[in-house]
């Protein structure tokens, strides 16, 4: 399936599967290295997130929590400038290191207001996982520690990522054609 057409847009394969497997196995190589022998909470971000932390984590091998935070900002194609938490952190991270596992950081609102909306709860600290990130479109200071790609400013959908709730399911990632 090298195009898929999702209502009013078509969209091409992007990057493969395969391609994919491997970036987020590096990332979780990484975690396993700076996590040895601690105990992170991961802080999942639904629902984009979903199919990278069910990759990731399970080369994950640390002892670890894993909770899910639910925000929307996307409208369409667009980010709207306004973070909506749809579900809050039901889990306590007091004195926790936090991982938050995002599908993609592209002007940096979402992860800020997370940033933001964790640090209230005394962490001891927070990094950032994403799977995609778009340094072209990112406004913010925030470091983004683990990244497994980067990618353009296009419209990206698959892996997780939807266009208008559709597409999340393909294995491959597609850009707006
Ligand atoms: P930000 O707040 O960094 O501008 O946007 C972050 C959120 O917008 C992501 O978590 C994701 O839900 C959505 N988003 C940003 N870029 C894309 C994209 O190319 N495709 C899709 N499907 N969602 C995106
Ligand atoms: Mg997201």
């Amino acid at each position: 399936m090298d195009k898929v057409q999702i209502k009013d847009k078509s969209f091409r394969k992007h990057i493969f599967c395969d391609a994919i497997h491997e970036k987020v196995l590096k990332v979780a190589d990484r975690i396993n290295e700076d996590y040895k022998k601690k105990n992170p909470v991961f802080v999942v971000v639904l629902n984009g997130a979903f199919m990278f932390a069910s990759d990731l984590l399970k080369k994950v091998n640390v002892a670890c929590e894993i909770a899910f935070v639910k925000v929307a900002s996307y409208e369409g194609t667009k980010s709207t400038g306004s973070v909506k938490s749809l579900i809050g952190l039901n889990h306590n991270i007091n004195n926790r290191e936090v991982v938050i596992i995002e599908d993609i950081v592209d002007t940096g609102e979402t992860i800020v207001a997370l940033l933001d909306q964790l640090s209230r709860q005394s962490p001891s600290q927070i990094k950032i996982a994403t799977l995609l990130f778009k340094p072209k479109a990112y406004t913010k200071d925030a470091p983004i520690d683990y990244v497994a790609m980067e990618v353009g400013n296009e419209f990206l959908v698959g892996y997780g990522l939807d266009y208008d709730g559709f597409g999340r399911n393909l294995e491959d990632i597609y850009i707006v054609d």
